[in-house]
């Protein structure tokens, strides 16, 4: 299979004459070989985004809205066939793909089509004969840069506020993943948006240095990691474009003496290993106070274990693969430093390995129990299924120790008192925060970090207004009163 970009509303073959390979994480094989753009292909995707704009920026928001909810059902209607595509691409369980990773995308565009025609601008008057008004109008060309955990998602996200505010985007996936955004694409033409305003650039960081760079882009969004994200920031600041970085994570998930423990023993599950713990928000610091401290390991343990992890195609299948040999490595790496460190191993520890597995990138559940607070494992990002569980004793030591990181995108809180559960999350240094639950991100609800996990949000109603500049218009009503 081979694999191009999109320019200009039709598939384009690049012409830097360099392809790469895209493989299947569960089995190692090439699934398609896909054209590395050249500095001319990426001048080209921005000159078509240029005419793109022009129109799509002149057509009303109910225009625009009505075209987004055609890509929407058209998504829906795709959706087990593109989630095929994506288990293949990424490596994740097809029950997730088939249930998230599609719906959560369209959820979003649907979102901003509903929104956008509610986007107003002000007015307000000064005296009797002047008066200001602001008017909020769209950026220009934008572009949009993704990280492989959730390859079709980010590109909704990001594409859906963007677009709807009536900017274009040039989208840039991540080389390991690039196939599903060009089904996005070809579903955006199909329902009916101008060619141009949705141009896919495949290939490596080089793309995404010059997408970065280019004098022409008015706002870079990026999702990957935070060493990445600082490069980005650093690219932007030449031509000072505006940059939203939804960036990595190491965040805490508290789990307080009077939580319900099965409850609770679900939530740190799900917020370990779900996408084999690939997810940026993971709670992959467990603090469990002390007296409940065995009882959940224990129940945590036994659960793990039932955990069905191989064939990602395989419906039944409840984790996959990682997504390299590389993060796989990179994973195996942070086990043993965890061993090293003293941690004691309750559950996994190996790379999985069965006649179904043997020739993909597979890692057993892991729970690492009495980690400490300053050992590699605890402190950085892992970006696999590897639980870090701690003990505490009082509030303010957990609070304390969990704000201990230079990350901020999430934190969680398992308590029955919901006094406790908003003091605690009040003092937590976190973008996106859960009481008894994790992992939740509905299209309304705002999503991003503190600290170095982020600028800028993505969903939510402020996210439409960050891919929209303001306008002042000053009117005089009298003559001006002149010196000269
Ligand atoms: P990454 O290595 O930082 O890459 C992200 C994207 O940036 C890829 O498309 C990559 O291209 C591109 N890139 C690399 N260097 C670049 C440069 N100098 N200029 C412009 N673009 C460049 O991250 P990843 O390994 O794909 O993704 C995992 C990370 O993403 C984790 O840290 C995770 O926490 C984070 N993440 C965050 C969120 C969030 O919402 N906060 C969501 C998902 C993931 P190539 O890789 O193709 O070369």
């Amino acid at each position: 299979m081979k694999e191009h970009l999109y320019i200009h509303g039709a598939c384009y073959e690049s012409s830097s004459g360099e392809s790469f390979e895209t493989i299947n994480p569960a089995n190692g094989k090439v699934i398609a070989h896909v054209d590395q753009a050249s500095e001319h292909d990426v001048e080209k995707a921005i000159q078509s985004a240029e005419k793109g704009f022009k129109v799509w920026s002149s057509m009303t928001a109910v225009e625009r809205g009505r075209i987004l909810l055609k890509a929407v059902a058209l998504l829906r209607e795709r959706n087990n066939e593109i989630a095929a595509l994506e288990v293949i691409d990424s490596g994740k369980p097809l029950q997730e793909a088939n249930s998230v990773d599609i719906h959560s995308g369209a959820d979003v565009i649907e979102y901003y089509a509903g929104l956008v025609p509610a986007l107003q601008g002000t007015q307000q008057d000064l005296d009797s004969n002047t008066f200001y008004m602001s008017k909020r109008e769209p950026l220009g060309v934008c572009v949009g840069i993704g990280a492989w955990n959730y390859p079709i998602q980010i590109a909704c996200w990001k594409s859906a506020a963007c677009l709807a505010a009536g900017n274009s985007m040039v989208f840039k996936p991540s080389e390991e993943t690039p196939l599903s955004v060009i089904k996005l694409a070809e579903i955006y033409t199909e329902a009916g948006m101008p060619p141009g305003v949705f141009n896919v650039v495949q290939g490596d960081f080089r793309v995404g240095q010059l997408l970065t760079r280019h004098p022409r882009v008015a706002k870079v969004s990026f999702t990957g990691e935070s060493s990445t994200g600082k490069k980005v920031m650093t690219d932007a600041s030449g031509t000072l474009k505006e940059v939203t970085l939804e960036l990595g994570g190491k965040s805490p998930l508290i789990i307080f003496e009077d939580a319900d423990i099965d409850n609770a023993v679900s939530g740190a599950l799900l917020a370990n290993f779900y996408t084999q713990g690939e997810v940026c928000t993971n709670g992959t610091r467990v603090y469990v106070h002390s007296k409940i401290y065995d009882q959940f390991l224990k129940k945590a343990a036994i659960r793990s274990k039932k955990i069905k992890l191989g064939d990602p195609m395989n419906i039944d299948t409840q984790m996959g693969a990682l997504i390299s040999s590389k993060q796989l490595d990179k994973v195996m790496i942070y086990i043993d430093k965890a061993r090293e460190s003293g941690a004691r191993l309750i559950v996994g520890g190996s790379r999985h390995n069965s006649k179904e597995t043997e020739n993909g990138f597979f890692v057993e559940p892991t729970i690492f129990a009495d980690c400490k607070d300053d050992s590699e494992h605890v402190i950085d990002e892992i970006f696999g299924p590897v639980m870090s569980v701690l003990s505490f004793d009082n509030e303010d030591e957990v609070i304390r120790r969990a704000n201990n990181t230079k990350f901020g995108l999430a934190a969680g809180v398992f308590t029955k008192n919901i006094n406790r559960a908003h003091r605690v999350i009040n003092q937590l240094e976190a973008g996106i925060c859960w009481i008894n639950s994790w992992g939740d991100s509905p299209a309304e609800m705002p999503v991003g970090g503190y600290k170095e996990s982020g600028i800028g949000r993505e969903n939510g109603p402020e996210t439409l207004k960050s891919y929209t500049q303001i306008k002042s218009v000053f009117v005089r009503l009298d003559n001006i009163d002149s010196p000269y």
